[in-house]
């Protein structure tokens, strides 16, 4: 049988440290259906977590509800609200010009491809994204995506979550702990142990102990103590492409009690980036992430106050408690070595568009847990699998991201500038937006099962970025007149139907207080 494997020491009590345990935990741990794992996960007592990342995709209703957690709980201890997507504002041309990128797909996707229909009479239409998809007018009315009677994790409309990050982590380290068998030590590791043939035995701690283990988890954060500092995996740098290296980040209170609360993650361009803006229950998360190659830290204040001012009313940068956040956006070579895995910061990181991170810690720790070794002499194969499916979505997302920015018709910068660069996009990335031109992104630009972004989120972008394309519209199932009205009946009924935000939130809180 080899080496059996039986104590997973996972370093790091960040989002994914703990998102790791848990998903870890309740499938292969003591609690868990297979293989009786011992989970232990160690944190610094003195190095603080990233502490923002407050934008999850729909993915996550899945994992909590799998770890076992009560939505209505989480949504009352995290201050929740509801994420149905993303909103682009001034992508296109910096102006007040604006355009969704809903959760939910388009109507009759599995149908037939509606860009066809829209691009051929998109005159005098609305935009795509609300000719298409019902989900854009609920977001534009600040409405929530399901009913105070809908179950919990159930939905009208396709939704993730806006949490606060601090109380997240908080959130899944009791959970752990108390729901799911989760050792939990605080203390410091000061060095890594390994056998003759590279894998490691076990970690110091500062306080003299050593702690044994089969199978290490790195979610040490930017700090990647195992597999960087250890193992000297380099990072694949992609800060040629994706321009982003710091944010500046901030809370701000809602002018009153009853403001309402977005559906969406407001995404707005700036002169060197874009700001963030992310409605909880209790106040807003505002963000600026910005290249450093083309603004200061004081012009990157300067922008994130102005825009605090002209959306909420507070006037001065004195008056923000602002934090300060540097990154480099790429990933690591490798994910897995040895019995070493990298998840979270530690593995790498792009910029927070698209919210893209917490969904490859999902997507890691469930590959992980789905495939878990029995025994060391399983990892090697199963490494292999894991860095070649980790680094296929890395690819992904840099493509998806980057698609984001080439499309402007902003000149009025030289970061916009930059990214219509052509020597900052990607050959696989050309090649897609020049196969766009004569047919729309549809399921054959996808190569996996498990892939990221399905075409209807390259169809939300592309055209809601003004790409100028007219496609052969071939024997549609459908009159784009029928197919139209159908999804502004069902716009309708969701405006007649479904509550605003705050109002569900606030009936859900009620609800746990019973
Ligand atoms: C500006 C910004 C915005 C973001 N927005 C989003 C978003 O909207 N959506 C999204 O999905 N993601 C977002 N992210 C990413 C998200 O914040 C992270 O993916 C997530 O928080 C996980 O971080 P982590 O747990 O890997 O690292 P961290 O939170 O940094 O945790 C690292 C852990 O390692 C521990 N540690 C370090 N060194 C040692 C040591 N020597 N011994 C013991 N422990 C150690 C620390 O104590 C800490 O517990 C954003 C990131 C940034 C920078």
């Amino acid at each position: 049988m080899g080496q059996l494997i039986s104590r997973v020491i996972i370093v790091g009590g960040g989002a994914a440290g703990w998102l790791t345990a848990a998903i870890l935990a309740a499938s292969n741990g003591k609690q868990g259906e297979k293989q009786q794992l011992e989970v232990m996960l160690v944190e610094s007592p003195d190095i603080a977590t990233v502490g923002v990342g407050e934008g999850t995709w729909p993915s996550m209703r899945t994992t909590l509800q799998e770890i076992g957690v009560s939505e209505n709980e989480f949504i009352h201890f995290c201050d929740v609200s509801f994420k149905q997507g993303s909103k682009f504002i001034g992508w296109r041309n910096g102006g007040k010009e604006y355009y969704y990128h809903p959760f939910s797909l388009p109507e009759s996707y599995t149908a037939f491809n509606s860009a066809v229909i829209w691009n051929a009479q998109k005159e005098g239409q609305k935009s795509f994204a609300q000719s298409v998809c019902a989900q854009a007018i609920v977001c534009e009315n600040n409405l929530a995506p399901k009913q105070v009677s809908t179950p919990e994790y159930a939905f009208n409309v396709n939704y993730g979550y806006h949490l606060n990050a601090g109380k997240f982590t908080d959130f899944l380290r009791q959970h752990c702990v108390e729901k799911l068998g989760v050792l939990h030590l605080q203390q410091n590791i000061t060095s890594v142990n390994q056998d003759d043939k590279g894998f490691i035995t076990s970690l110091d701690t500062q306080c003299g102990e050593s702690l044994a283990g089969d199978l290490f988890i790195d979610c040490s954060g930017g700090a990647a103590l195992l597999i960087g500092k250890c193992y000297g995996i380099p990072m694949v740098n992609q800060d040629h492409i994706l321009f982003n290296n710091r944010a500046v980040a901030t809370q701000v209170p809602y002018r009153n009690e009853e403001a309402e609360i977005q559906s969406c993650t407001l995404s707005t361009a700036q002169q060197s980036g874009w700001i963030w803006d992310i409605g909880l229950t209790s106040r807003r998360g505002v963000g600026y992430t910005y290249s450093s190659e083309f603004a200061t830290r004081e012009e990157a204040e300067r922008e994130l106050s102005a825009y605090v001012l002209e959306n909420e009313g507070l006037a001065k940068v004195e008056e923000l408690n602002l934090k300060h956040i540097s990154f480099n956006p790429g990933f690591r070579e490798k994910f897995w070595t040895k019995n070493c895995v990298a998840i979270g910061m530690s593995a790498g990181f792009i910029e927070p568009l698209e919210a893209s991170a917490l969904v490859m810690v999902e997507r890691s720790a469930k590959l992980l847990s789905e495939q878990f070794p029995l025994n060391l002499q399983a990892t090697e194969v199963l490494a292999k699998r894991f860095n070649k499916t980790m680094r296929y979505h890395w690819d992904k997302i840099i493509d998806f991201l980057k698609l984001h920015y080439v499309l402007t018709e902003r000149d009025d910068s030289p970061y916009w500038l930059a990214h219509k660069d052509q020597c900052s996009i990607p050959d696989s990335l050309q090649d897609l937006i020049e196969l766009w031109r004569y047919q729309p992104p549809w399921k054959y630009d996808s190569y996996r099962v498990d892939e990221l972004f399905p075409s209807a989120s390259y169809q939300f972008v592309l055209y809601g970025m003004g790409f100028k394309a007219q496609y052969l519209s071939g024997n549609s199932e459908i009159s784009a007149s029928d197919y139209f009205r159908a999804v502004q009946q069902k716009s309708n009924q969701y405006i007649q139907a479904l509550p605003k935000n705050r109002a569900l939130l606030g009936e859900l809180k009620n609800k746990i207080r019973i």
